[in-house]
Order: C-alpha cells, then sequence, then structure tokens
C-alpha cells in the first residue's frame, strides 16, 4: 500500500499539477504564455496520461466559469461550477460531473468559448489526446510495467512480479485519480470559491469579479499556485499566480516550471501580474 501510494505520486505531483496549471490553465486557458510546440507536446502527453481531459473542454468550461463567475444570468448563461449556485459539498465532492454535466447540457459551450483551441488540434490531438479514456489506459499499464519491473530486480520470480506489478500500478492509479479528482482539482472550485477563513483563506482583492475567491496558501502549495484564486480572478490572464514573495513560496508552477522554461527560451511572451511587472 505505500509502496503504491508513494508511486502515485509521481502522476499527481510530478505530472498532472504542475500540467493542469501551467498547461491547460495558463497556457491554454488564459493565453498568459506561450509555449515551444515540443514543450506543448510533452504537457499534453502528461495530461493525456494523467487525466484524461480534453484540453478543449477544459479551456471552454473554464473560460465559461470566468464569464459568469458565481453567477447565474439565465439558464445558459451561468457559472457552470459554483458553490454558491449548487451548494459547497456538491462542487468539492463531484466537481467532475459538473464538468460533464456542462457539455451535456450545453454542447454549445465548446464552440462558444474554445473554438481557438478546437482549430488549433494537429494530429496528435483528434487521433490520440482528445480520447482521455485511451491515455488513462496507457497511463495505468505504463505504471503496472514499472511496478513488474521493479519487483522483478527484486528477485520475485516473473510470475509473481508481473501480479505484482499489475495490483500495485492500478492502486497506485487509483490513489492518484481519487487524490486529484476529490481532493485537488474541486479544492480550487470551491473551497477557493468559499471566502471563509478555513485554514487561513484570504483575499488580496475585493474586486467585484473576485468577491466570492479567496487565496489559500495550503491549497495553493499542492496545486502548484492554483490555489491563490482571488489573485487569479482579479487578474486572470497571468503566468504568475502569487502577487507576493510569500505567495511565490507556493507558487511553484511559476518558480519550477514557467521560469526555467523561459531561461531555456522555451517559453515566450510570459504575462505576469501587475505588482511583480513594475
Ligand atoms: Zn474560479
Ligand atoms: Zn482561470
Amino acid at each position: 500500500m505505500l509502496t503504491a501510494w508513494l508511486w502515485s505520486l509521481i502522476p499527481t505531483f510530478v505530472l498532472a499539477v504542475p500540467t493542469t496549471t501551467v498547461y491547460l490553465h495558463r497556457t491554454v486557458t488564459h493565453r498568459a504564455l506561450t509555449l515551444n510546440p515540443l514543450v506543448e507536446w510533452w504537457f499534453k502527453f502528461a495530461n493525456w496520461i494523467t487525466t484524461g481531459v480534453d484540453p478543449a473542454v477544459w479551456a471552454a468550461v473554464h473560460r465559461k466559469h470566468h464569464a459568469y463567475s458565481d453567477i447565474e444570468v439565465a439558464p445558459d448563461k451561468r457559472d457552470p461550477h459554483s458553490p454558491w449556485l449548487e451548494g459547497f459539498w456538491h462542487i468539492q465532492l463531484g466537481n467532475v460531473w459538473y464538468y460533464l454535466a456542462e457539455l451535456r447540457k450545453h454542447p454549445e459551450t465548446l464552440t462558444t468559448f474554445a473554438r481557438d483551441v478546437l482549430n488549433r488540434r494537429t494530429w496528435w490531438d483528434r487521433h490520440f489526446f482528445r480520447r482521455g479514456w485511451m491515455g488513462l489506459m496507457f497511463g495505468t499499464a505504463f505504471l503496472c510495467l514499472v511496478l513488474g519491473v521493479q519487483s522483478f530486480l527484486n528477485d520475485k520470480p516473473l510470475a509473481e512480479a508481473f501480479r505484482e506489478g499489475l495490483l500495485l500500478g492500478s492502486l497506485a492509479a487509483v490513489i492518484h485519480a481519487v487524490t486529484f479528482v476529490f481532493l485537488l482539482n474541486p479544492s480550487i472550485n470551491a473551497l477557493c470559491h468559499w471566502p471563509h477563513r478555513w485554514l487561513g483563506g484570504y483575499q488580496n482583492s475585493r474586486a467585484a469579479h473576485a468577491l466570492r475567491t479567496t487565496n489559500n496558501w495550503v491549497v495553493a502549495l499542492f496545486t502548484a499556485g492554483e490555489g491563490f484564486h482571488n489573485n487569479h480572478h482579479d487578474q486572470q490572464a497571468t503566468a504568475m499566480f502569487a502577487h507576493n514573495r510569500w505567495e511565490l513560496i507556493a507558487d511553484w508552477g511559476y518558480w519550477a516550471v514557467v521560469v526555467p522554461l523561459r531561461w531555456l527560451g522555451l517559453a515566450t511572451d510570459v504575462r505576469l501580474p501587475k505588482q511583480a511587472a513594475s
């Protein structure tokens, strides 16, 4: 069990968390930076095998969330996953279903909010990266293979190493999925849209479009900066979510991913928040 949990940390914190915040959120959805095509391919691949989310769907639902943050203007013009409209625990526990329900109820959301992403789809996107189930199966099989090889190298007979790889690899994949789907992702859409001082939530901005959001340093640390959600709603198209030095420590999506890529010339047009740019 401990082995499976330790191995689950790789798909969760090395791949899914930084890929979601840097690629899906900061790059595809808000265009706060431009990535070298090879780096972009890598992020698409990492996203495909660890979250299975179609980047166009993610961008569309999230842009609609920004367009109608926590409000309903009409049945088809409402925040797709607001805890204020649906109830806190509905979003905290059922976040992923609200993404799927949005596309089922309002398929036009995809073309209305993410036409640019759809137009830029490549051969890889059309044949592989938009088929999440295929990527998740590939990711799980890879974990099983790695853990099976590890058992074999620890002098287990081949049949036993095969069984152990299958069991521990599948278990690691399930632990990753539960952590990501039920704990990390919904904490942004629920906890960080619920501005009470639970676990140290606070606001830097009281602007109307950020009023029902909160920053949370602990959530930010586990989500590579996403937890600075009040900052993000205040200034959306920025590659750095931290607005001060203390927050920057937790925004490792910026300093551990965006900054090295920029140094290497693999990330360009990096947009910074007003505080950091001035
Ligand atoms: Zn939000
Ligand atoms: Zn956003």
